[in-house]
C-alpha cells in the first residue's frame, strides 16, 4: 500500500502526526510570515528561515568546547 509506505517514511523522519497545518503561519521570533513551502517541508516549525539559521548558529557557538 502506498499509504503505508508514506506513513512509514513520515514515522522514520520523525514527522508522525505532524503536517504543514501544524506549523505556525508567523515566525515566533520576528513575526514574519513563514512561507507555505517551508511550513510544508518542516511540519511544526515556528521560525522563519532567517531566525532558524540564527538559532542554529547560536547553538553551534554554545556547543563549542575549548
Ligand atoms: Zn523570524
Amino acid at each position: 500500500m502506498i499509504q503505508d509506505l508514506f506513513a512509514d517514511q513520515q514515522r522514520r523522519a520523525g514527522l508522525s502526526g505532524k503536517k504543514a497545518s501544524d506549523s505556525a503561519t508567523d515566525c515566533r521570533e520576528c513575526g514574519d510570515p513563514i512561507p507555505d513551502d517551508r511550513r510544508a517541508a518542516y511540519p511544526g516549525t515556528d521560525l522563519c528561515v532567517e531566525c532558524k539559521r540564527l538559532l542554529e548558529r547560536k547553538e553551534r557557538i554554545r556547543n563549542v568546547r575549548y
